[in-house]
């Protein structure tokens, strides 16, 4: 530690040295490019680290955390840069970023593919839709893999296939001593337990091993639409609704106020709605007859349930989450939407201020129900909805306020929280994320923190610490 000049600088010379065997890029503040490369999706946190590798590949990743380890006092560990909280990157310190390791490998007759961790979900859907094949994972494609893949993974193929974790068969992992291992269900058995849902407290994730499953490539799906006035009677429709469809239908039902898109008719820009968006991943003539309660409920103001590519669907929500605007978020699960939560849903529904402000409710259940709570890390899969409150503005105007009123919605929902995912928490402290595992879960996982990075090393992240 004595070449640390302070907690914000790195030794020049050291950093000359491993330059000198690096194959990516290392970034230092006075670089043209530091400002872009220190950039995360969420323009509320700005940070400034003493040195950004870009790793190029496993060789780097080990070099670089056997440098952090003699040379820095803070490391943090980047992927796809969508951690809510930034905790992809630091104030002083080092962050190990994986953003340039983008290969991807399909093999459609073992149905099995190989992405490096810096892979986005778009650029997995893209490989394994070539052959009718996918991984079940997030709703927005340009989140990466890598950290949503470790927390969990929920998204429009959920309810058919589990979690992302779910379709996981190995991962290779750079650990804290700088020791390159291979986890899986026959090596290193209870590291592959612990990366499925714990994050990255056990060590840097270089390369990820999925079993692929058929989807499509034309699925029925999208949004059905409704003025916000009718919310009380859509959900306590959708609540009794969803409880006979089957595996094939994720829902996720959401919240806010029209974007002024092309092609949503103008009328409705701006407009406070409430959506229940659709994808069912079967044939779409069964699909048909699955979504017609829905579509034929109420007066809905747009009916957008159409067959469509899969990667087409998965990209609709693109724009509602771009890089660079202001998000604050709080999450929670809940077991059901009972009147009482529905009234607190509407209540702050029509208060929604801002034309990007956003809450979504996620329909679990299903295959995430059917793996046995042990056999994973995550935390909570006998959750029956995820509530995700994301208070959001274009700039830092008017911020203040959407964090106000998204902290006062998740306050008001507090009777009923259940628990959390991991995923969507913000710095939010340690029995926060006790919750997110549960008791027994946690103590295991510090154990396993204990074995594999009994130092701490790995920190910057929903923390599981040994101690
Ligand atoms: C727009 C948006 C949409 C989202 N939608 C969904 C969704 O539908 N479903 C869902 O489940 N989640 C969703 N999330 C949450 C998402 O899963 C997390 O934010 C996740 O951490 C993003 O991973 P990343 O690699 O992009 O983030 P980064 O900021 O790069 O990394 C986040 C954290 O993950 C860990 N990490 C990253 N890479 C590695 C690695 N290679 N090895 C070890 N640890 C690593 C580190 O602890 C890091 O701090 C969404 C987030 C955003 C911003």
């Amino acid at each position: 530690m004595s070449a640390i000049a302070s907690g914000t600088e790195l030794d020049g010379s050291a950093v000359d040295e491993l330059a000198t065997a690096f194959g990516g890029a290392l970034i230092r503040p006075d670089g043209a490019t530091f400002d872009e490369e220190r950039r995360i999706w969420n323009a509320s946190i700005d940070r400034r680290p003493a040195l950004i590798a870009r790793c190029g590949g496993v060789a780097d990743v080990i070099s670089a955390v056997r440098f952090a380890r003699k040379y820095a006092q803070t490391v943090a560990v980047r992927s796809g840069r969508h951690s809510y909280p930034g905790l992809g990157m630091c104030d002083g310190g080092m962050v190990i970023d994986l953003g340039q390791m983008t290969g991807i490998r399909v093999d459609p007759h073992a149905r099995t593919a190989r992405a490096q961790a810096g892979v986005l979900l778009g650029d997995l859907d893209r490989e394994a839709q070539a052959f009718g094949l996918a991984v079940p994972t997030g709703i927005v494609t340009h989140t990466g893999l890598a950290g949503l893949t470790l927390g969990g993974g929920i998204g429009w193929l959920e309810r058919k296939y589990g979690l992302t974790i779910d379709q996981l068969s190995s991962v290779d992992l750079v650990t804290a001593d700088g020791e390159f291992v291979r986890a899986s269900e026959e090596e290193n058995a209870d590291l592959f337990w612990g990366v499925r849902g714990g994050g990255g407290n056990f060590g840097i994730v270089t390369e990820f091993g999925f079993r692929l499953n058929p989807v499509g490539p034309t699925v029925l799906a999208g949004p059905v639409i409704w003025a916000m006035e009718d919310s009380p009677q859509v959900l306590r429709f959708y609540r009794e609704w969803i409880k006979e469809v089957p595996d094939e239908l994720t829902t996720i039902v959401t919240h806010r106020r029209v974007l002024p898109l092309p092609t949503v008719p103008r009328e409705l820009h701006g407009r406070h709605v409430v959506v229940v968006g659709t994808c069912y991943a079967g044939p779409v003539e069964e699909g048909e007859n699955v979504l017609r309660p829905l579509r034929e409920f109420g007066a809905p103001l747009v009916d957008g349930c159409v067959p469509m590519p899969f990667t087409r669907h998965q990209a609709s929500l693109d724009p509602s989450f771009p890089h660079g605007w202001w998000y604050y978020i709080r999450s929670c699960n809940i077991a059901e939407l009972t009147d009482e939560v529905i009234d607190i849903l509407v209540d702050h529904g029509q208060r929604i201020a801002s034309g990007v402000t956003v809450f979504s409710i996620y329909h679990l259940g299903g295959a995430v129900a059917r793996v046995g709570d042990d056999e994973t890390a995550f935390g909570s899969r006998d959750a029956g909805h995820v509530v995700n409150v994301i208070g959001i503005t274009t700039t830092g105007d008017g911020f203040d306020q959407e964090r106000e009123w998204a902290r006062g919605l998740w306050t008001a929902l507090a009777p009923h929280h259940e628990n959390v995912y991991v995923n969507f928490l913000m710095e939010e402290g340690e029995n926060r994320i006790r919750e997110a595992y549960g008791a027994a879960k946690y103590d295991r996982l510090k154990a396993l923190k204990r074995k594999y990075d009994p130092d701490n090393f790995f920190r910057l992240n929903q923390n599981i610490s040994p101690r």
